[in-house]
């Protein structure tokens, strides 16, 4: 290994006894000194440590100080989600004319791949670039119901221009569907630090997908115009969090897909944040359909995060990157299949910046 990337790639052995495989954490650093910390345990986003105005580096993201916490209860904090992002209604779909019965753990509906899914699992992990980690899983035909041996890699870069860029790339040798996102929690003042509604957001969505009373989609495409979901000038999380407005009730806030505008399978900005405190601010660029913009409304303090701190309700927001949920049982909506000896290409940018 060359010098730069030892001193880029710093190589931790966090948690080795509970779950049987070891689980590393590297750690990427760029030439500002940011900071990324990825554990091969559900390929996740432990940290990631970004400058404010006034050049101070602060975590943004909810999580734990050590392995232990991932291993608890916890809502997916950073963690890469498979096969399935979201919801599929009752656990269900028909690919090929077999149906097929996944395993539910959201009521009567599979959420976000299971009951281990993809964040869970110890992946393999390969320095790669100057400031690069490639993540690899394998899993098994019929892995929490889904059909085929699917292989994932997943790929972040800490760039010297302040972005995160994670890649995404599968292939499965029988037709499967797949849906992979990350589900970092944003806290851009600092994680812990209190709730994110002074946070401003701006959608580059003119549609969302409204849901049923347990969140799944009812298969329309709403224009935002004229209804809490518009974001398409920067409005505060808190200002319409609680309108008296059934989808905003059906999510206890928000908790719902948006349609990218554009062209699905380029790369082009889906959203962007700023915190006025620090002055950070958050562009997500990416390629896939959607983006489930989660304001954290079920997190209860229940969980202590790092630091011991309990995270409260709507202490850290989501921006998904994704197909639509439910996609399987909808074919109206852009395909989640994944036919064998097709390849899956998905990219997400976090880019950060300061005003
Ligand atoms: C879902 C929420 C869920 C959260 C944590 C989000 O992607 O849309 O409904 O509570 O993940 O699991």
């Amino acid at each position: 290994m060359s010098q730069t990337r030892r001193q880029a790639i710093q190589l931790l052995t966090v948690v080795a006894a509970t779950q049987g495989a070891p689980v590393d954490l590297y750690t990427l650093k760029n030439a500002s000194g940011a900071e990324a910390a990825v554990s091969t345990y559900g390929a996740t986003l432990v940290s990631l440590k970004v400058a404010d105005r006034a050049g101070k580096m602060q975590d943004v993201v909810l999580g734990f100080d050590s392995g232990q916490g991932y291993h608890g209860d916890h809502p997916y904090f950073g963690a890469t989600v498979g096969r399935y992002g979201n919801r599929i209604a009752k656990g269900r779909f028909t690919l090929n004319g077999i149906e097929y019965k996944l395993a539910t753990n959201n009521g009567p509906n599979a959420l976000h791949g299971g009951l281990k899914g993809f964040s869970r699992a110890v992946w393999e992990a390969q320095p790669i670039g100057k400031n690069g980690l490639k993540l690899t899983y394998v899993s098994k035909d019929g892995e929490e119901g889904y059909p085929g041996t699917l292989t994932t890699t997943v790929e972040y870069r800490l760039t010297d221009a302040n972005e995160l860029r994670i890649s995404y790339l599968a292939s499965t040798d029988k037709d499967t569907v797949l849906n992979l996102t990350n589900h970092s929690y944003f806290n851009l003042a600092g994680e812990g630090s209190g709730d994110i509604l002074s946070h401003e957001v701006q959608l580059y969505c003119d549609r969302f997908t409204p849901v049923d009373s347990i969140l799944i989609p009812t298969g329309e495409l709403k224009a935002v115009a004229g209804t809490p979901f518009d974001f398409r000038s920067p409005h505060k999380i808190g200002e319409r969090i609680d309108a008296d407005h059934e989808q905003i009730k059906f999510g206890g806030g928000y908790d719902h897909n948006f349609v990218i505008n554009g062209q699905a399978g380029t790369l082009r900005p889906a959203a962007r944040v700023k915190e006025p405190t620090s002055g950070r601010i958050l562009e997500v660029l990416t390629t896939e359909p959607g983006v489930q913009f989660y304001t954290g409304n079920f997190l209860d303090g229940s969980v202590k995060g790092k630091g011991g701190k309990a995270y409260q309700r709507r202490y850290g927001f989501c921006l998904e990157t994704q197909h639509f949920p439910d996609s399987p049982n909808r074919p109206q909506f852009p395909s989640t299949t994944l036919k064998a000896g097709q390849k899956y290409q998905s990219t997400t940018v976090y880019k950060f910046s300061r005003a």
